[in-house]
């Protein structure tokens, strides 16, 4: 039997139903076995408990604003370099060099992928910005 699909060893990580035939080969195929494990160390670490969220000591937030200052005081310094992201990089760099709110200074953004429940891909671009 050839190797079931990744969706099939899914299947038989979550202990849904799956083709006969298949669990029995991901036992024996040491490739699929390990692939099955693999999965299942995922759904163990998913199925884990949250861990408690606690808020950061004083000390990590004044790290935070001081790297903000710093980041501000040298996009200020040194503007050219706030225009000149890599073209491979066009939201970050669409981000960056649109004008902040009246009152506020850009000092940095962050841009993070995700899939949604399509299995669609999606970059989210967030804009960090200080009040002057
Ligand atoms: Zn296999």
């Amino acid at each position: 039997m050839t190797h079931p699909d990744d969706d099939t060893l899914a299947a038989i990580a979550l202990g849904d139903p799956a083709p006969s035939g298949a669990a029995e080969h991901a036992r024996s195929c040491p490739q699929c076995a390990q692939t099955l494990a693999a999965l299942r160390d995922t759904l163990t670490t998913l199925h884990a408990p949250a861990p408690e969220l606690v808020a950061p000591p004083q000390s990590v937030w004044h790290a935070v604003e001081s790297e903000l200052d710093r980041e501000a005081d040298a996009a200020a310094s040194a503007p050219a370099s706030v225009a000149t992201l890599p073209a491979a990089q066009p939201v970050a760099a669409q981000a960056a060099t649109a004008p902040a709110p009246a009152g506020f200074t850009l000092v940095g953004t962050t841009t993070i992928t995700y899939r949604d429940t399509q299995n669609v891909i999606h970059d989210a671009t967030a804009k960090l910005y200080r009040k002057n």
